[in-house]
C-alpha cells in the first residue's frame, strides 16, 4: 500500500495546496501519540485513507480491468448526482465526459486501454448541478500476486475553482505588462512590483525601485495641498486619478496621468495600492498646440478673433460687476496693401509681426492685443477707471502711444519702413455685446482714416446713425435706377452779353418720400458703390437725347451740354466705348457735348487719362477742367490734356472781394487758360461785382445763380426762348 499512501499525499497536497511537510505531519504514524496521559499508536489502515479522502473531496472509482466500475466513493456520488448502485458495472467513460474546460477523454481511453498510469491528467465532468468541473485524474493499477492486471484505482481531484485562479493569475500576469506602466505597492507605499512598461516610462529597472517608495517620482511642481487631495481621495474612496508632473530616473520632468486603486482584504483594509502610469507628455504639447493654433494667430502669435471674443466676453462681464470701464481699440495700418504689392507678402508679414511686438510693449501685461485678420489689431484695455471722462482720457493717453509707437521707422530686412495707423476706440461699461464693440470700434477707426488717417478717433452713436443711414440711402438709389426717380436739370452758362451758349446738366433725385436730393447727397455714395456706373450712364444718355431733340431747333441746335464725369466712370475700361456707343445712338454733334472732369480724377492715373481723353477727343468731344484751383493743379499736366476750357471754382469767386489771394488765383487762373489757348469760364457767379470782375480780368463766360440757378428743362427751354428773343442776333433765326 506505500503507493496508495503516496498518490493520496499528492493528491491532498494538490487540493489542499499543503506542502509535503505539513502533509507529512497529518497522515504518517509519527509512532506513539501523547494525549492526555494516554499514548495512542496511529497505524496505516486504508479505511482510514478512504475516509479522508471522502472528507477531502477526492472521487474515487475502481475499475475492473474491462473499465468497469467496481467502486465509487461518496464524493463521486455527490458530485456527478448518480446514486452508486447505477454506477457500479458501469463504464466509467460514462461519467468522465468531455467538458469544454479541457482536453477530449479520447486520450483518456487510450491510456486506459495501455492500462497506462494517470498522472494529473484532467477532463471535465458534468456535476449534479449541471455545471461543469475540471477533474484532475491519478491513477495506479493493482496486481495479482501473478502480478497480472487486477484493478485500476482512479482519483480524482476538482481543479476548477484553482484553474480558473490560475487563468485568472495568468492574465492578470499579462494584463500586467501592459503598455501602460503599472506599479504594485503595499499599504505603505513601498514599491513590491513593476512592470516592463514603467522601467521604460521612468529608466529605473525593477531592482532599483523595488523595496523604495512610490515617491521616488516626485517633483516639487504640486503644492501640498494637491497631495493632501490625492492621499485623501484614495482613502476615502478608494480611487484616484489626475494629472501630475513626474521625474524619470535621469531627472527629467514629465506629465503623466495616473490612477492610483487601494486593494482592500476583506476586511476592508486596504492592504495594496495599484497605479498605473501614462505619459501624456506630448499629448499635452499637442494639446496646448491644437489650443495655440485654434486661439492664437500664427503670424504674430497674438490671440486670434476667438480668444478676443473669449476675453472680451469676459471683461464686459467683469467691468459690469466692477462697474469699471474699459476701451476697445481697433488698429488699422494705413496703406499696407501698398506694402504688400510693392516689397511683397514676406515683408508684409514681417511688419505685422514687428507692429504686435510694438503694441504689446505698450500696454499693460493684464490688457489683450490680438490680431484679427490682415493688417487689422485690437487692443482691449481692461478696468480703466470707475469714471467715463477718465477712462477715455487714460485711453486717449494709450492711443497716442500707440500711434507714437507705430510711426517710428521699420526695419524690414535691409530696407527702413514708415507706416501709420488709424485708431478707432469705443469705451464699454458691461452692457455691451463683444461683436458690438468690435462694430463701433471698427466704424470709428473708419472715422479715423476719414479725417486723414494716423490718428485716434473715438465711436460716437451719430456714426452708427450715418452709417445706417447710408445703408438706407444705398438701397434707396437702387430702387431710384429702377424706377427712374432721377432727373436732370439745367444751368445755363451765359456769354458775356448774357446769351446762353451752353448748359450744365446737373443730376437731382426726386425721392418718392423726401424733397428733392441734392447730388452732393447721394453722389458720393453713389461713387462708393459703384452706382454711379449706371446713374452716369443716364445721364449721359438723357443729355446727347436732349442734344438730339434739338438739333432741328434753330433756337437750341448750338446749344452745347456740360455732362459731369465722376472718376470711377471715367476710369471704368469701357468708358470712351460708353461715350461713343451713346453718341451714334443719337448721333449728336460730338463738338455739343462737354465732358467735365476735375483735377483728381485726372491726376489718379495721369497716363490712362490722357489716352482716353485723346481718344475722346478725336471723336470731337469737348472737355472742361471743373473745380479748376481746387486740386494740385500743376502746369506739367494742364499742357498734356486736351482740355478745351478751365472751369473757376466757386469757391475762389466767392471769395474774390474778400480774399485777396483768392482774386489773384482767378486771375491766374484766367491767364493761364489764355495763355494755354483755353477757354474759361466761372461757377457760382452770383454778384455783379463778381461778374464785373471776372469780365475786367478776361473771363466773360459764367455759369451760376446771378443768371440762373438750374432748371428742369421746360423751364430751361422757357428761359431760352426768353433769352433768344432779348437777343438780337438770335432773334432773327427763332
Ligand atoms: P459741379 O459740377 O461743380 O456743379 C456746380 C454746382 O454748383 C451745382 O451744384 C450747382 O447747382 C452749383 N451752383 C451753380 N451756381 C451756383 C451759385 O451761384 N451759387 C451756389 N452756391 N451754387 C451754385 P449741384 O447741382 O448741387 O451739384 C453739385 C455737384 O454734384 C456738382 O458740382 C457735381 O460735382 C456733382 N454732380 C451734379 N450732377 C452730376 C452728374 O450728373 N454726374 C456727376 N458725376 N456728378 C454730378
Ligand atoms: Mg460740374
Ligand atoms: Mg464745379
Amino acid at each position: 500500500m506505500p503507493k496508495l499512501e503516496s498518490l493520496v499525499k499528492k493528491l491532498i497536497t494538490a487540493s489542499l495546496d499543503l506542502n509535503n511537510t505539513g502533509l507529512d505531519a497529518i497522515l504518517t504514524p509519527q509512532g506513539p501519540i501523547l494525549i492526555g496521559d494516554a499514548r495512542f499508536t496511529v497505524p496505516f489502515s486504508e479505511a482510514r485513507y478512504r475516509s479522508l479522502i471522502n472528507r477531502l473531496g477526492v472521487m474515487v472509482l475502481e475499475l475492473s480491468t474491462s473499465g468497469l466500475i467496481i467502486y465509487s466513493n461518496d464524493v463521486t456520488r455527490q458530485l456527478t448526482g448518480i446514486a452508486t448502485t447505477e454506477l457500479l458495472g458501469h463504464n466509467c467513460l460514462d461519467i468522465i465526459k468531455p467538458s469544454p474546460l479541457c482536453a477530449s477523454i479520447d486520450r483518456l481511453q487510450q491510456e486506459f486501454l495501455k492500462n497506462s498510469e494517470l498522472i494529473d491528467y484532467q477532463t471535465g465532468i458534468v456535476t449534479a448541478a449541471n455545471s461543469v468541473k475540471v477533474i484532475a485524474w491519478n491513477s495506479f493499477n493493482i496486481f495479482d500476486n501473478d502480478q497480472r492486471l487486477n484493478r485500476i484505482v482512479y482519483f480524482g481531484v476538482d481543479i476548477t475553482e484553482r484553474q480558473l485562479a490560475e487563468q485568472e493569475l495568468a492574465i492578470a500576469a499579462i494584463a500586467f505588462e501592459t503598455q501602460e506602466a503599472m506599479v504594485i505597492s503595499d499599504a505603505h507605499n513601498v514599491i513590491l512590483r513593476v512592470n516592463k512598461a514603467y522601467t521604460v516610462l521612468t529608466g529605473y529597472s525593477s531592482h532599483e525601485v523595488i523595496g523604495k517608495k512610490t515617491r521616488l517620482l516626485k517633483v516639487d511642481s504640486h503644492s501640498s495641498d494637491f497631495y493632501t487631495d490625492k492621499h485623501k481621495t484614495i482613502k476615502n474612496q478608494g480611487f484616484w486619478s489626475g494629472e501630475l508632473y513626474s521625474q524619470r530616473k535621469n531627472g527629467d520632468q514629465y506629465q503623466e496621468y495616473r490612477t492610483v486603486k487601494a486593494v482592500n482584504n476583506n476586511e476592508g483594509v486596504c492592504t495594496h495600492y495599484v497605479s498605473t502610469h501614462k505619459d501624456i507628455t506630448e499629448h499635452k504639447a499637442a494639446e496646448i498646440e491644437i489650443k495655440r493654433l485654434a486661439f492664437y494667430d500664427s503670424l504674430t502669435n497674438l490671440p486670434n478673433r476667438r480668444m478676443l471674443n473669449d476675453r472680451l466676453t469676459s471683461a464686459i462681464d467683469s467691468n459690469f460687476h466692477s462697474h469699471l470701464k474699459g476701451t476697445l481699440l481697433f488698429i488699422d495700418l494705413d496703406d499696407f496693401k501698398t506694402l504688400n504689392d510693392t516689397l511683397g507678402h514676406a515683408y508684409g508679414d514681417l511688419l505685422l509681426q514687428q507692429v504686435a511686438q510694438r503694441l504689446k510693449a505698450c500696454v499693460r501685461q493684464s490688457d489683450t492685443v490680438a490680431r484679427l485678420g490682415g493688417d487689422e489689431f485690437i487692443v482691449l484695455l481692461e478696468d480703466l477707471n470707475e469714471n467715463s471722462f477718465e477712462a477715455k482720457r487714460l485711453s486717449e493717453i494709450i492711443g497716442h502711444k500707440i500711434l507714437k509707437s507705430l510711426n517710428c521707422e521699420y526695419q524690414l530686412n535691409n530696407h527702413v519702413y514708415h507706416c501709420t495707423p488709424s485708431i478707432g476706440a469705443t469705451l464699454f461699461d458691461g452692457q455691451e455685446l463683444p461683436e458690438e464693440l468690435i462694430k463701433q470700434a471698427d466704424i470709428a477707426m473708419y472715422e479715423a482714416k476719414k479725417s486723414g488717417r494716423n490718428t485716434l478717433c473715438f465711436f460716437d452713436p451719430q456714426m452708427q446713425a450715418n452709417i445706417s443711414a447710408r445703408a438706407a440711402m444705398e438701397k434707396d438709389l437702387r430702387q431710384a435706377l429702377l424706377e427712374n426717380q432721377f432727373v436732370l436739370y439745367y444751368q445755363p452758362q451765359v456769354d458775356d452779353q448774357d446769351r446762353i451758349v451752353s448748359a450744365e446738366v446737373l443730376i437731382r433725385w426726386q425721392h418718392p418720400l423726401h424733397d428733392m436730393v441734392s447730388p452732393l447727397d447721394f453722389i458720393p455714395l453713389a461713387e462708393e458703390t459703384k452706382l454711379i456706373l449706371p446713374i452716369g450712364l443716364w445721364v449721359l444718355e438723357i443729355a446727347c437725347a436732349q442734344l438730339k431733340k434739338w438739333e432741328n431747333n434753330p433756337c437750341f441746335q448750338h446749344l452745347q451740354l456740360a455732362v459731369n464725369v465722376s472718376a470711377r466712370q471715367f476710369h471704368e475700361d469701357d468708358f470712351v466705348e460708353q461715350v461713343c456707343i451713346i453718341m451714334s445712338k443719337y448721333a449728336i454733334k460730338p463738338h455739343l457735348l462737354k465732358l467735365e472732369l476735375t483735377e483728381s480724377l485726372v491726376l489718379d492715373n495721369i497716363d490712362e487719362t490722357i489716352v482716353k481723353m485723346h481718344a475722346l477727343k478725336k471723336m470731337g468731344v469737348l472737355f472742361s477742367m471743373d473745380d479748376f484751383g481746387t486740386g494740385y493743379s500743376s502746369l506739367s499736366y494742364l499742357t498734356q490734356l486736351p482740355l478745351d476750357q478751365l472751369k473757376i471754382d466757386q469757391c475762389f469767386v466767392h471769395n474774390m472781394s474778400v480774399k485777396s489771394s483768392d482774386a489773384v488765383i482767378v486771375q491766374t487762373i484766367i491767364g493761364m487758360a489764355h495763355n494755354l489757348g483755353m477757354d474759361v469760364i466761372a461757377e457760382g457767379v452770383e454778384t455783379e461785382e463778381q461778374r464785373d470782375f471776372l469780365k475786367l480780368h478776361g473771363c466773360p463766360a459764367i455759369q451760376g445763380y446771378l443768371f440762373s440757378k438750374p432748371l428742369p428743362i421746360e423751364q430751361f427751354e422757357s428761359l431760352l426762348y426768353s433769352n433768344q428773343s432779348n437777343s438780337h442776333d438770335l432773334k432773327r433765326v427763332c
